[in-house]
């Protein structure tokens, strides 16, 4: 199947005073991202600085800490590499074809059917 293309984010940043817990938020591109703002706690009046956060949204890769999360996606590699295949080359297989739900023999076959595409 085709991938989605991302298009645009939506988040909302929520923080509160360390004095007395009053949230507040900032969404999207309101967020301060590159120098830090200020605001003044609707609950207590004190002014508070606001550092920015660092935001980064885009598609992830694989990596063995994912492998560690989803015991299947490490089973579907060891089998694909015991059919000759390259570890990266066995990720980057899985990779294209993965999604929560395809069970190990499924995965298997779609990983490898991406190879024989190419050929
Ligand atoms: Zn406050």
């Amino acid at each position: 199947m085709k991938n989605a293309e991302f298009l645009e984010y939506d988040i909302k940043a929520h923080l509160k005073c360390p004095d007395c817990n009053t949230v507040f938020y900032y969404v999207n591109y309101d967020i301060p991202t590159h120098v830090s703002t200020y605001h003044v706690c609707k609950g207590c009046e004190k002014p508070l600085l606001v550092r920015p956060l660092s935001i980064d949204v885009k598609f992830a890769r694989l990596t063995s800490k994912t492998t560690s999360n989803y015991p299947i996606i490490d089973k579907a590699c060891k089998a694909i590499v015991s059919k000759g295949f390259g570890k990266k080359e066995a990720m980057a297989m899985i990779e294209s074809v993965y999604y929560e739900g395809l069970s190990l023999p499924e995965l298997i076959k779609k990983a490898i059917s991406t190879y024989d595409r190419k050929e």
